[in-house]
């Protein structure tokens, strides 16, 4: 890994530590100095996000760990190796974390795989014994479960939360080394309170959760829910999730048993971006075979959530693509393909509620038999869908118009209070099945950062 140009001198480091500490204090992005928008990045480890290039570039933009002395430069190809790189202080110190192969998030400190056995060992918790204990016919309906089976469950959890929950400080880069299939399986990032972060070319796929939670309360059916995201921003700003690919891998949905009558759901969202998080860019990520993909909001009451999302590909998702609420997202030339994939069939792409002010601008929809233009959209009659040049199938198609004449009541606002302007790489449509087929996801970036 290339060093930094100079050293500081301790006063100086303390002094720009100081610097750091009064700007968070403050409330502001905390952005190293950079060789200049627009210049070519050095390699792919150090380079930032471009200006203009969605909501995560206003004000100071988004540079990660692009300042990491080579003490913070980190090579790393084991859990143990990320969760070390993860956690070496000082707080707040930018950090480049390289990521080689696949690193499995389900083993222990040796190496060791973890399976759903290994955590439950010694907690006292079993499937049948937890199934047994809250059934409906003698449980009921009315609360959530409590006692002695919800508690091992719960401990049971926590053990494999230690392992597969990895959190993200601020100024911090992870980054797949090009060419060597760089991959987190089974983990779940968070980016939690957090700012100035930056995720590339990884694989961040099959997270799922050995110990879902019976909820009889959720909906009017009951439901089991799961813990963890691939991708979890919270309450955190300027984040760039750049060129990954998220799905649920060798674990698809079709293979969930059913309990109670209700799906036994061991994954949760892909990438969820919630809790007033603010100023973030989504760009040329593959999302393929995954039910609940992006919730931007966790509940109508969220706010702030400026989210940008751009040349993504979704393809064998089922909904949430995404769930937007609240705040302004500008959704431009992503590609949704709404085919049947590996089980996984198609809801609706994008959902707007609780207000959102969403702009969804030159996306194209390849949409399948089974779908039909009306069926992309979704709502709760309070959120807004605008912008233009979205193509289904290459004709030019008013997608909230399709939408609201198929129903008669909660239909999708077509104004919403603001005009994107950050909006690097905005171009016509027509052009993107072909062109993310080759440029989307994890493993085609180069280590000069560029796409081939
Ligand atoms: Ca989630
Ligand atoms: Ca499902």
């Amino acid at each position: 890994m290339s060093a930094p140009s100079h050293r500081r001198s301790p006063s100086r480091r303390l002094l720009a530590l100081a610097g750091v500490a009064a700007l968070a204090a403050a409330g502001l992005a905390v952005v190293p100095l950079t060789t200049g928008a627009g210049a070519a990045p050095a390699d792919l480890a150090h380079s930032v996000l471009p200006a203009g290039d969605g909501w995560a570039a206003l004000a100071a933009g988004t540079s990660g760990g692009q300042a990491a002395d080579s003490a913070h430069t980190f090579t790393v190809s084991t859990r143990a190796q990320l969760a070390k790189a993860l956690k070496a202080g000082p707080a707040g110190a930018p950090r480049i974390i390289q990521v080689k192969g696949v690193i499995d998030a389900n083993t222990d400190d040796a190496g060791k795989a973890l399976g759903c056995a290994d955590y439950a060992a010694g907690t006292g918790y079993s499937l049948s014994a937890y199934l047994k204990a809250y059934a409906p016919a003698t449980w009921g309906r009315g609360k959530v479960p409590s006692g002695t089976q919800e508690k091992a469950r719960a401990a049971a959890q926590q053990r494999q939360a230690a392992r597969v929950v990895l959190a993200v400080p601020s100024r911090t880069t992870i980054v797949g080394v090009p060419g060597s299939g760089a991959a987190i399986t089974g983990g779940s990032l968070q980016v939690k309170n957090a700012d100035n972060v930056i995720v590339r070319n990884l694989g961040l796929t099959d997270t799922r959760d050995c110990f879902p939670q019976w909820d009889p309360t959720d909906g009017s059916t009951g439901n089991w829910n799961s813990a963890y995201d691939a991708l979890t921003v919270r309450g955190s700003t300027h984040v760039w999730a750049d060129h990954n690919t998220f799905g649920d891998g060798p674990h698809p949905d079709r293979t969930n048993p059913s309990y109670f009558g209700r799906e036994y759901q061991v994954h949760d969202g892909a990438l969820d971006i919630t809790n007033a998080s603010d100023l973030v860019t989504v760009e040329y990520n593959r999302f393929a075979d995954h039910d609940k993909t992006m919730l931007i909001g966790s509940s109508d009451k969220d706010t702030k959530l400026r989210v940008t999302l751009h040349h993504n590909v979704f393809q064998g998702i089922v909904q949430r693509a995404p769930l937007a609420r609240v705040g302004r997202i500008h959704l431009y030339d992503n590609y949704y393909a709404t085919a049947p994939l590996d089980g996984y069939t198609h809801s609706y792409s994008i959902n707007s509620r609780a207000g959102a002010q969403v702009v969804a601008q030159n996306n194209y929809w390849a949409l399948s038999g089974d779908r039909k233009a009306s069926q992309l959209l979704s709502g709760d009659g309070t959120g807004s869908v605008a912008g233009s040049g979205n193509l289904v199938d290459g004709t030019v198609t008013d997608l909230v118009a399709a939408y609201n004449a198929a129903h008669s009541s909660k239909k999708i606002k077509t104004t919403v209070n603001w005009t994107p302007e950050l909006t690097a790489g905005l171009e016509p449509a027509a052009g993107l099945p072909a062109k993310l087929g080759r440029k989307a996801g994890a493993g085609v970036l180069t280590a000069t950062g560029g796409t081939p």
